[in-house]
């Protein structure tokens, strides 16, 4: 069965499923409001923000090879180390390299959508290398053997007693509904994970030129230990994520927070400016940042699709989606979920696998109206039909459909000819015993033609 058929029998099955769509709805239900106080609080001009970010993206967008060059400038003297990848593949390449080279037998994570994107954990586990992540939300997939279900929130769709099951049979856990318990087991087993982990890889929220730091957001404090225990300290950002100078994080964190998780602020902020100094007691012995391309370039070099680097991941739009809010992340099967992943995942995985997704979307705006960088979403899902059809992507006999029906309604009396044809022949009349004499006759003129004699008239 071809993805989009797989897709739409999912996306069906979790339509109907009641349990999964309350539990997605308190969910989002409570993300909304925590959204709605959040950002009357944080912001005095929420539209301004939004201008003043989707402007700052912009720059970055005019100036990205210059602003690249001069993060790795910077983080080089700070000495860090910074691999370009081409591809998924090189990223994937260096780290298991790296992890050989010091005879890692453990990696620590904490929650990347890049390395989702790379596929790291199934890379480095098929060449013998224990992979845990260290994200709450993360290891419950992990645990589950699941994909994330959200870019923000990956266990967004499970219970407190769906956790508390699998704690207690993965991790031997005693049974609680009581969520501190919970985060508890998670804090005891992970500790002994930071400290026999060699490598600890993160992604990153920003890159910042100016400084050559490496600025990463979170709520447990899992990757800050994840950056700081193992000796050895990666980092997979792609190209997208830089941002010209220190100050803009006064605006980036908060719009961050609040789009991501209606909080004012992450309650953990790291801005990480290379590995151990010779004056510094803690940190790694050595820094990697892995600056990933794999397609983004390609999309750099397109006029009509660029804006979608601006994108910060916040997730916003999964949440506004009344797609994604009926049927869940799962449904895709796709690394990046809703509304962002049906416009990237074509351009980095392919058309032929993922253009399916930019059906996936009433086209509502709701998408474009959250974003906290004022990408117009919804019209890049339209670009995106309208690629797959110059690359002729859809299925053959989806492409012979669509030629059939045009030929058909170019033409008035042509399609006054094939619709009693189809009335009068076609055996399932009877089943609706709606004669054909019944049905009104079509307009002669178009709707085109009427506009053009009324005007605006109604
Ligand atoms: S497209 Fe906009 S709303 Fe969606 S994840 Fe990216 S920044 Fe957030």
């Amino acid at each position: 069965m071809s993805e989009s058929r797989q897709f739409l029998a999912r996306a069906a099955a979790k339509a109907r499923n009641d349990q999964h769509f309350n539990q997605l709805s308190k969910a989002i239900a409570s993300y909304d409001s925590m959204v709605r106080q959040t950002r009357s609080r944080q912001f005095q001009n929420w539209a301004q923000a939004r201008a003043l970010a989707a402007t700052i993206k912009d720059d970055v967008l005019a100036r990205l090879p210059e602003l690249l060059e001069q993060f790795e400038q910077n983080m080089l003297a700070a000495g860090g180390k910074v691999f370009w990848a081409e591809t998924a593949e090189d990223a994937r390449s260096y780290v298991l390299a790296l992890a050989q080279k010091h005879q890692a037998k453990r990696v620590v994570k904490s929650k990347s959508m890049v390395t989702e994107e790379i596929g790291l954990n199934e890379h480095l586990e098929q060449h013998g290398v224990e992979v845990w992540e260290s994200d709450l939300g993360e290891l419950i997939v992990q645990l589950e053997r699941e994909k994330p279900y959200h870019i923000v929130t990956p266990a967004m769709h499970k219970s407190k007693a769906e956790i508390s099951r699998l704690f207690h049979d993965k991790l031997h856990a005693p049974l609680t509904e009581d969520a501190e318990e919970l985060t508890l087991v998670a804090r005891r087993h992970l500790r002994e994970v930071y400290l026999s982990s060699t490598l600890g890889v993160t992604g990153a929220n920003f890159l910042v030129a100016d400084l050559g730091a490496v600025v990463v957001t979170e709520n447990e404090g899992n990757a800050r230990l994840t950056m700081a225990c193992p000796p050895v300290h990666v980092v997979i950002a792609g190209l997208e994520k830089i941002l010209p100078r220190l100050s803009d994080l006064s605006l980036f964190l908060p719009l961050l927070a609040t789009s991501g998780t209606g909080q004012e602020l992450t309650s953990y902020n790291s801005i990480v400016l290379g590995p151990r100094h010779a004056h510094e007691s803690d940190g790694p012995a050595e820094m990697h940042v892995i600056l990933l391309d794999n397609g983004r370039s390609a999309l750099y070099q397109q006029a009509a699709f660029r804006e979608i680097l601006r994108c910060i991941r916040c997730g916003a739009c999964l949440n506004a989606c009344p797609v994604y809010r009926t049927i869940g992340g799962h449904a895709y099967n796709a690394t990046y979920q809703g509304p962002i992943g049906a416009v990237i995942m074509p351009h980095y995985n392919g058309f032929g696998k993922y253009q399916h997704l930019a059906y996936a979307s009433s086209l509502c705006g709701a998408c474009s109206d959250v974003c906290p960088v004022q990408i117009d979403i919804h019209h890049l899902l339209l670009k995106n039909r309208r690629t797959a059809v110059e690359r002729r992507a859809q299925p053959w006999f989806w492409r012979a459909a669509m030629r059939l029906y045009a030929w058909v309604m170019a033409d008035a009396a042509r399609l006054q000819r094939v619709r009693h044809w189809l009335v009068r022949l076609w055996p399932w009349q009877r089943l609706w015993r709606r004669p054909a004499e019944q049905l009104p006759p079509l307009s002669p003129k178009s709707f085109r033609e009427l506009w053009r004699e009324h005007g605006s008239q109604p």
